[in-house]
């Protein structure tokens, strides 16, 4: 990058880090759509009049709650609770809520910032936010989880609408958590509306949007691929987490012909020499969804090897699909998936890869999708779930799967209209973020100053 460009970015980032001390994952994030954007605003000074970056880097709204709740053994627990509103100029804001024990007010900004690009290169009408909770459900019964989910509603539920900001699930929040505070919200709202995205089938939800973000993830390493002549038949592919992500990743590409041979969570690895095929990934989704147990008893009921405390990025793989969590991809993990020839990197997660392993995947000029562009999938299902809501129909498995399909083909055809290089190099990190940008900056500055 021109030294003049560095300087502006420095200038900003600054500005960044004095206003929002100690948020260094909002920090991580702000930088690296800062970097891709600036050169575009210099070239484009109407944005930098409006100060449009300015005004997308401060959210609209931040609410901070107290959450009590009651464990069985009758003592009071209390977490924090936060939604983060940060950006309404293309439509309600639109995010996931997110229930882990790291949740922090850094980490959600980080998310709700990222949210509002995704959601506009989605082509729908969708705002930007995110929220949460430091709520472990991990090792929670499932009463505690529904009084937790209880409490946590009682009070976002003053916050939110179906025409204001429509929460869905991440990491921690699945269909089990949905249900509890879907049934909290029309209880004390009294109204049955779509005010929650990743809802049951019976009562609302949307065919494929379990699979959506693992689906999209998949679909959009498909069409990098399609740009180098190559598709998933034959290839290795290492994913991780297993998760709401990772196991509907894991179906698609064994559909289209990929080896899935790693999966993970927060304890460790597990390598299989022989692929994760339709059996055994039936068998993880009980695992997870109904045992509720560890990735690691994948090894004593199928075989292979389990790598505790480690991330699969060791293996030898032609394609990376990270599943599970932001900055689980260092550079040296970079590094050693490109020494083992890997040449395509589709991140379901959000934010998975570091900077520095963005650096190495850009400048090996491998393909390399991030988070916002690749697991897009996710929240455009959850837009194509409020639109079936409005119209109160519900639309077959072909019919959500073609549109999604559609829309993971659409952002990589943005992606590659803002990102390909002199050289013809697609650099999808620019191509998103100029992308996503667009849309919202012009509607901001449309709307006045708001
Ligand atoms: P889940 O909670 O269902 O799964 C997360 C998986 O990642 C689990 O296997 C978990 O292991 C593992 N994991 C979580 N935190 C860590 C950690 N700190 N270190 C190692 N492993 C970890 O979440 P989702 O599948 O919903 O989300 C995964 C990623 O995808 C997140 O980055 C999320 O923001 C992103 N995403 C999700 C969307 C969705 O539709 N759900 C949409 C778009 C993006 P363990 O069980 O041990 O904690």
């Amino acid at each position: 990058m021109a030294n003049m460009y560095q300087a502006l970015v420095d200038e900003f980032m600054t500005k960044i880090k004095t206003r929002n001390p100690g948020e260094k994952e909002f920090h991580q994030a702000v930088h690296e759509v800062v970097e891709s954007l600036i050169p575009f605003i210099e070239e484009n000074p109407h944005y930098k009049h409006a100060k449009i970056l300015e005004r997308m880097s401060e959210p609209e709204r931040v609410i901070l709650f107290r959450v009590p709740w009651m464990d069985d053994k009758g003592e009071i627990q209390i977490n924090k609770g936060y939604r983060i509103e940060m950006n309404s100029s293309i439509g309600p804001y639109k995010g996931g809520l997110r229930f882990h024990p790291t949740v922090n007010l850094g980490i959600l900004k980080f998310l709700a910032f990222e949210q509002v690009l995704k959601n506009s290169l989605t082509t729908l009408p969708m705002g930007g936010g995110k929220g949460g909770s430091d709520f472990d459900p991990k090792g929670k019964s499932d009463n505690e989880v529904m009084r937790f989910c209880q409490s946590f509603m009682t009070e976002l539920c003053k916050h939110i609408g179906p025409n204001t900001d429509v929460p869905a699930g991440d990491i921690g929040v699945g269909g089990r958590e949905i249900g509890f505070m879907f049934g909290q919200y029309k209880r004390i709202r009294n109204e049955f509306t779509g005010v929650l995205t990743g809802k049951g089938l019976e009562w609302g939800g949307s065919l494929i949007r379990p699979e959506a973000t693992g689906y999209g993830a998949t679909y959009f390493a498909e069409e990098m691929l399609k740009t180098r002549k190559m598709d998933f038949n034959g290839k290795l592919v290492a994913i991780s987490g297993s998760g709401n992500v990772a196991p509907y990743a894991t179906e698609k590409v064994t559909q289209l012909g990929g080896k899935v041979i790693t999966l993970s969570d927060s304890e460790g690895s597990i390598y299989d020499p022989k692929g994760i095929d339709k059996e055994k990934l039936e068998w993880v989704l009980w695992l997870k969804n109904v045992k509720r147990g560890r990735i690691k008893e994948y090894v004593e009921k199928w075989g292979g090897e389990f790598w505790p405390g480690e991330r699969p990025w060791k293996v030898k793989c032609d394609v990376a699909l990270p599943c599970a969590t932001q900055n689980e991809i260092d550079e040296n993990d970079a590094r050693i998936l490109v020494k083992n020839g890997c040449f395509c990197v589709s991140e379901g997660a959000n934010m998975p890869s570091t900077p520095e392993a963005v650096e190495v995947f850009i400048n090996a000029k491998i393909l390399y999708g991030p988070g916002k562009a690749a697991n897009a999938g996710g929240v455009a299902t959850s837009g194509l779930e409020m639109t079936q809501n409005s119209m109160r129909l519900s639309w077959t498995r072909e019919q959500v799967d073609k549109e999604l399909h559609t829309i993971m083909i659409n952002i990589h055809k943005t992606c590659e209209k803002y990102g390909t290089e002199k050289d013809g190099f697609i650099n999808y990190v620019k191509g998103a973020n100029i992308g996503g940008f667009v849309k919202v900056a012009d509607a901001m500055i449309a709307q006045g100053l708001v």
